[in-house]
C-alpha cells in the first residue's frame, strides 16, 4: 500500500467501485453513473476595496438523470475541482437515498469567508451568480443551490435577489432558483436546522437497532449516549443541540478552530453556543478542559463520533486513535476510504455522509415544492384538521361526560404548521431511508458495511432511472 492519502475524490471513487462490484448492472452503465457530467470553472474579477481581485469558483453537475440538479455552494480557501466534482458526486447518490427526484450537483468558490467583509462577499456572491446565470448553471429548473460549508441563508438571499433582477419578470417560478433561503425571502421554516436535525433522526434510528447496538456492546437508545462533535457550524451545532435537547444525549467534547474542549459529564451545547457567539471563541468555556491538541478529538473515548466540519479528517494516519463505537458523518467525505477500511477492521460502525446528513437537501425539496406552488404548506389544512379534532374531542366528551382538560384538549386539537409538517416529512425520509440501506446490509451476505450498502441503494435507483429512459435498454 502507498503512504500517499487518497484524494477526497478517489476515496468517492473508491467506494462507489467498491460497491458497483457487487451489482450484476452493466459496466457502461456503472460508467456512466459514476462520470462527472458538466464541469464549470471560471475566473472572475471583482473590486474589494482599491483592488480587483480574480476569484476562482466551480459549478459543477454531476448528473442530470434528474432534473434540476442539487447542491450547496461552499465558500472555503480549499476549494478546487477535485473537491467539488467528489461533492457533486455525493449529492446524486445522497438525493437518490433520500428519494428527492433531483441529479447532483455542487459550487464552489475559492475564497476564506472570514477574510472579507459583508459587502465585499455580497459582490462575490453576485458575481458568482451571474456567471452562472450567463452559462445556464442555475434556474429552477435545471439547478438549484443551498447553502454549505461558509454559507447560509444570508448568502442564499443575494443569489435570489441576483437572479429574480434578471429571471423574475418572465419566469414565474423564479423564487425555486435557489433553496436555503431566509423566511421572508421564499425559504421555509426548519431548514437552517435540517442537515443536523436529519443526523439526530438518522443517529436515533440507528440506536435502536439491537443487533447493531450489539455488535458494538452498546445499550439501544440515545440517551446517556456520550457524544463527540468536530465542528459547531450549521450542522455540528443542530446536531449537538437536538441530540441534547431531544434524545438525551450527552455531549462530552467539541472541536473547533480554536481548540477542542472536554467534559465527561456532559457540555451544555445551548450555553456553549451563547457563550462562544459572545467570545467568539469557546475556549474557557466554565466546567471544560481545553485538550493540548486540537487534533485530539478524534481519539477520545465516547460512544458516538459526530464530524461535522470538513472532509479527510479521519485518515491512515489517525483512524487508529478512534475509540468511538459509531461514526456519524455528518460533514461530506470526513472519513477517507484507507482509514475506513481501519476503522471497519476495528468494528467501528460509520453512518455515511451521503445518509445521514441528507436532511438538508431533503428539506430544500420541500422548500423547492412550496416555491413552485407558490403556498406554504398547512395553509389549506391546518384550520379543518383543528375544527375536525375539536369536534371529535367534543364527542368524546358528550359520551363519556368526562371533560378533557385545557392543557389535553390544546395538544390534540392542534393543526400543524408548516414546521410541524417539514419535520415530520423530515423524519418520515430518514427513518424510510435507513430501512432501505439496513435492509440491503442485513439481506446480502457480500455487502460488509453501511455506506456500500448507501451506495448500492443509490446506484440501483439511478440506474433504474437510466434503463427506463431508455438510454441503457
Ligand atoms: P459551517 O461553515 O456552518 O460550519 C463548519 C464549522 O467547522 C465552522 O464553524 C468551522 O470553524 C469548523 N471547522 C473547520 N475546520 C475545522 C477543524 N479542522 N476543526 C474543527 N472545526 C473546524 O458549515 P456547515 O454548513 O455546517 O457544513 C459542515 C459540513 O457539513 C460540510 O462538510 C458540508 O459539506 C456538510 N453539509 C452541510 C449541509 C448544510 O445544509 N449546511 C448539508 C449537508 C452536508
Amino acid at each position: 500500500m502507498s503512504s500517499k492519502q487518497a484524494s477526497f475524490l478517489e476515496s468517492v471513487h473508491k467506494n462507489f467501485d467498491k460497491a458497483a462490484s457487487l451489482t450484476d448492472l452493466p459496466q457502461g452503465l456503472l460508467s456512466q453513473i459514476k462520470a462527472c457530467n458538466s464541469i464549470y470553472e471560471m475566473n472572475f474579477p471583482v473590486k474589494i476595496g482599491k483592488k480587483y481581485e480574480v476569484i476562482k469558483a466551480f459549478r459543477v453537475q454531476h448528473s442530470q438523470h434528474r432534473l434540476p440538479t442539487k447542491g450547496g455552494i461552499r465558500f472555503s480557501s480549499y476549494v478546487n475541482k477535485d473537491e467539488v466534482q467528489a461533492l457533486a458526486a455525493l449529492m446524486t447518490f445522497k438525493c437518490a437515498i433520500v428519494d428527492v427526484p433531483f441529479g447532483g450537483a455542487k459550487g464552489g468558490v475559492a475564497i476564506s469567508p472570514r477574510k472579507y467583509n459583508a459587502e465585499a462577499l455580497e459582490k462575490i456572491t453576485r458575481r458568482y451568480t451571474m456567471e452562472l446565470i450567463r452559462k445556464n448553471f442555475i434556474g429552477p429548473s435545471s439547478d438549484v443551490p443551498a447553502p454549505d460549508y461558509g454559507t447560509g441563508a444570508r448568502e442564499m438571499a443575494w443569489i435570489l435577489d441576483t437572479y429574480t433582477t434578471f429571471k423574475g419578470g418572465s419566469e414565474i417560478d423564479a423564487v425555486g432558483c435557489v433553496t436555503g433561503k431566509p423566511v421572508n425571502q421564499n425559504g421555509i421554516r426548519g431548514r437552517t436546522e435540517a442537515t443536523g436535525r436529519g443526523v439526530f433522526y438518522g443517529l436515533r434510528e440507528l440506536l435502536l437497532d439491537e443487533k447493531m447496538m450489539q455488535s458494538v456492546g452498546l445499550e439501544t437508545g440515545m440517551a446517556g449516549k456520550r457524544i463527540v462533535i468536530q465542528g459547531l457550524g450549521n450542522v455540528g451545532s443542530y446536531a449537538g443541540l437536538i441530540c441534547q435537547n431531544e434524545g438525551d444525549a450527552k455531549i462530552i467534547a467539541v472541536s473547533e478552530i480554536e481548540g477542542t474542549i472536554y467534559n465527561p459529564d456532559g457540555i451544555d451545547v445551548d450555553k456553549l453556543i451563547k457563550y462562544r457567539n459572545r467570545k467568539k471563541s469557546f475556549l474557557g468555556f466554565p466546567g471544560t478542559k481545553t485538550l493540548k491538541n486540537r487534533e485530539d478529538w478524534v481519539g477520545i473515548e465516547c460512544d458516538v463520533l459526530i464530524p461535522a466540519a470538513l472532509e479527510s479528517q479521519i485518515r491512515k494516519d489517525n483512524a487508529k486513535k478512534v475509540k468511538a463505537k459509531i461514526i456519524a458523518e455528518a460533514a461530506n467525505g470526513p472519513v477517507t476510504a484507507d482509514a475506513e477500511a481501519i476503522l471497519l477492521k476495528k468494528g467501528v460502525i460509520i453512518i455515511p455522509d451521503m445518509y445521514i446528513n441528507a436532511g438538508g437537501v431533503t428539506v430544500s425539496y420541500f422548500e423547492w415544492l412550496k416555491n413552485l406552488s407558490h403556498m406554504r404548506f398547512g395553509r389549506m389544512d391546518k384550520r379543518f384538521n383543528q375544527n375536525a379534532y375539536g369536534n371529535l374531542v367534543d364527542l368524546i366528551e358528550r359520551n363519556t361526560g368526562k371533560r378533557v382538560t385545557n392543557r389535553d384538549r390544546s395538544i390534540i386539537v392542534r393543526g400543524a404548521d408548516e414546521v410541524d409538517l417539514v419535520r415530520s416529512g423530515l423524519e418520515e425520509t430518514m427513518i424510510t431511508s435507513l430501512g432501505q440501506i439496513m435492509d440491503i446490509y442485513k439481506r446480502r451476505k457480500t455487502v460488509k458495511d453501511l455506506r456500500t450498502a448507501a451506495f448500492i441503494s443509490a446506484i440501483d435507483k439511478v440506474a433504474s432511472d437510466y434503463m427506463t429512459l431508455g438510454v441503457f435498454p
